[in-house]
């Protein structure tokens, strides 16, 4: 399992399952997206995400 949160810790994630690949993506949207050169992004099964603090 895999906890995260956002930076000031008011939405608080879990993640139940093995993160297999991890990709990077420098396309426009992305760029835009972030508000930086490149995104950092690992697919998961929504069914498998948990919002256990705040909302998105
Ligand atoms: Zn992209």
């Amino acid at each position: 399992m895999y906890k995260a949160s956002c930076l000031c810790g008011g939405v608080q994630i879990r993640i139940k399952q093995e993160i297999q690949n991890i990709y990077v993506c420098y396309c426009k949207q992305c760029q835009k997206a972030q508000g930086s050169a490149f995104v950092a992004i690992a697919p998961i099964d929504l069914k498998n995400l948990q919002i256990y603090e705040g909302q998105m």
